[in-house]
């Protein structure tokens, strides 16, 4: 049994990313930038946040928080937008969520230029990893990518299913599996609901669980052997921890990911390495 640290792996690929984008300022003498755009105050943003500045001032990327008042107007956060996109010095635009309920976030990223959509999350860069296109991936699914990767486990074949089918985890991540020659299935609160989630994990040879509920998944229930990944994050008891019981999951599983220390550290890394392909598509 391995338990997949992501702090260690976030390094391996910043380590990486970190020589990529010094030979991006010796050829084109220029390095990516990032606008993130903030709306009001939020701690759990703000640790977010945090880690992405580290890992672009680690990294050489130019990083800079735009911070707007709560009360901003959709119209205003629009023009501000549409000003970034016309912005050559800008090669990364983001809104970080949460966001006021008058604000329409989707109708905002969507006007993000797809080249400068660094969270992979607008309808143009969703549509082209649909179509098989290379394209800016959003960075948890990518992040789980990462990871799977390193248990250097082929994928072709195997029985995959991921619980959860949000916009940036779970269907970008059955697309991503797809292409891997994956059987991919995807549980959602109508599987749960129809009483049917243990007999999916049961058979997963890769479980992947991203809903965001402690203790959604028993350890009992998962298939021996299995490669695990828990992207949920839950705050039990003043403790981060995932979806899966930890606990009684390690036992069986042949790979793990913990919460904390596992898929979020290398998502912040993903949003830098959209940020460095975003940048050069600009050039
Ligand atoms: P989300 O948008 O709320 O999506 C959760 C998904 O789980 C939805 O598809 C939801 O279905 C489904 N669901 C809810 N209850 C369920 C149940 N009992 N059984 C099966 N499916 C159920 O959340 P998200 O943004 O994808 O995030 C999921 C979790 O990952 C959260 O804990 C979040 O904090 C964490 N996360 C971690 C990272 C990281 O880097 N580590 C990054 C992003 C998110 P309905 O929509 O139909 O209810």
């Amino acid at each position: 049994m391995e338990i997949l640290d992501g702090r260690k792996l976030a390094l391996k690929l910043k380590d990486g990313l970190k020589t990529e984008v010094a030979g991006l300022k010796a050829k084109y003498g220029a390095v990516p930038k990032i606008v993130n755009i903030m709306i009001g105050e939020n701690p759990d943003s703000s640790a977010y946040m945090n880690s992405q500045r580290k890992a672009a001032e680690y990294i050489g990327i130019d990083y800079e928080l735009m911070a707007l008042p709560l009360d901003v107007s959709q119209e205003h956060l629009c023009k501000l937008i549409l000003g970034l996109n016309d912005d050559d010095s800008v090669t990364g635009v983001m809104i970080t969520k949460p966001v006021p309920k008058h604000i329409n976030f989707s109708g905002a990223a969507n006007l993000i230029d797809a080249y400068k959509d660094i969270e992979g999350i607008n309808a143009s860069n969703i549509g082209d990893l649909l179509l098989g296109n290379q394209t800016l991936i959003p960075c948890t699914a990518a992040s789980v990518m990462e990871h799977l990767r390193s248990t250097g486990v082929a994928l072709k074949g195997k029985e995959v299913v991921i619980i959860g089918d949000s916009q940036i985890v779970g269907k970008p991540l059955a697309l991503l599996l797809l292409r891997e020659l994956a059987t991919v299935t995807v549980c959602h609160i109508g599987t749960s609901q129809a009483g049917k989630l243990v007999e999916h994990i049961e058979r997963a040879d890769i479980l992947i669980v991203a809903v965001g509920k402690a203790g959604l998944v028993k350890g009992e229930w998962i298939k021996s052997g299995a490669i695990v990944i828990d992207v949920g994050i839950n705050e039990v008891n003043g403790k981060i921890v995932g979806d899966v019981d930890f606990e009684g999951a390690v036992t069986r599983v042949a790979f793990i990911t913990p919460v904390p220390g596992g898929v979020g550290p290398v998502t912040s890394v993903m949003l830098m390495r959209n940020s460095i392909g975003a940048f050069l598509k600009s050039r």
